[in-house]
């Protein structure tokens, strides 16, 4: 069994980005991330700290707009406002989901497109569904797919199965292997056979938000299983994969922690420094138009 490690897809990616921000000081640009937090939800703190981390040790910047848990939506409505236009940053990362009482359809239609760099427009949606190569896709999806291109895991003619249909991970991770030529199935709650679903594909993607859902049952030799969970079970990490059944079982898998997790901060630094790269290219001050993913 091999086990894919993020950190040297991270590293990999690291490299080539540390060059292209040090290209862009020179030309008095500092790529910046701006973060709208609101409320202190341990796992959004947690993902925080981990940003700051990465973008720090390249010499990125990012700052945090923390609201109160009870902010109003006209608040956070200028907040979005305000961060769309300050020429200082180039992307805005929104932890959801938001508290009840706000409207995310409103807030997702205000953002810049140009800055949304974990695609929660609908203009970024519909790039990644068209695949026309434009926009910013979200980056623990593309995350994934950073990973699979490392360790050279091919996708056309692969079947898929990803266990999950949300519209931050399950949707357009299956959009994107789609782009790749994968044939795709994505099973969620009511999936009748999901062991049979999930036993039937070369690639197994673990999306569900349940711990160790994935167990041997629901394997066979020679898969690849990405694990994109994240849990903390009597304080310890785990995925959605019962890492201990199933790494004796399948050819390859990603360790929860130190899989995809790791890669999702290079993948937002990357967005980054993107959006900084093609708000420069065309001055500061005139930062329309559609941007490539990568
Ligand atoms: P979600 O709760 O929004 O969606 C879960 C999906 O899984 C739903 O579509 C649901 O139908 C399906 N599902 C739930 N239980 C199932 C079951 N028993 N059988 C079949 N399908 C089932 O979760 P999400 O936001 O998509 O996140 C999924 C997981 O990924 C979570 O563990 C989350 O913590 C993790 N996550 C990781 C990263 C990262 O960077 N690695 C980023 C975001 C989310």
């Amino acid at each position: 069994m091999k086990e894919l490690r993020g950190m040297p897809v991270t590293k990999a990616m690291l490299k080539d980005l540390e060059e292209k921000i040090r290209e862009l000081k020179e030309k008095g640009r500092v790529p910046k991330l701006a973060i709208v937090r609101v409320g202190e939800r341990e796992d959004d703190l947690s993902y925080e700290a981990g940003v700051y981390k990465r973008f720090q040790s390249v010499g990125a910047e990012v700052e945090t707009k923390a609201l109160a848990e009870n902010v109003s939506q006209s608040e956070l409505e200028s907040c979005i406002a305000q961060l769309n236009e300050d020429e200082s940053v180039n992307g805005v990362l929104m932890f959801r989901p938001l508290p009840g009482h706000l409207e995310e359809k409103r807030i997702k239609g205000l953002l810049k497109q140009e800055k949304d760099i974990d695609c929660l427009t609908s203009d970024n949606d519909a790039h990644l569904f068209a695949a026309d190569g434009l926009g910013y896709a979200p980056c623990t999806p593309q995350a994934v797919m950073e990973l699979l291109a490392y360790y050279q895991i091919p996708l056309t003619g692969k079947k898929v199965t990803i266990v999950g249909r949300s519209m931050v991970v399950g949707k357009p991770l299956a959009m994107m292997m789609l782009a790749e030529n994968a044939t795709v199935t994505i099973c969620h709650t009511k999936t009748v056979d999901l062991k049979e679903e999930c036993r039937k594909s070369d690639i197994l993607v673990a999306a569900a938000g349940v711990p160790k859902l994935i167990t041997d049952e629901y394997v066979r030799p020679g898969q690849i299983v990405i694990d994109v969970g994240i849990h903390v079970i009597d304080e310890k990490l785990c995925g959605d994969v019962d890492y201990e059944k199933v790494a004796p079982i399948v050819e390859a898998i990603t360790p929860v922690p130190g899989g995809v997790g790791s890669v999702t901060t290079a993948v937002l630094l990357k967005h980054t420094v993107l959006s900084a790269i093609i708000i420069n290219s065309k001055g500061r001050g005139s930062n329309e138009g559609k941007v490539c993913i990568s």
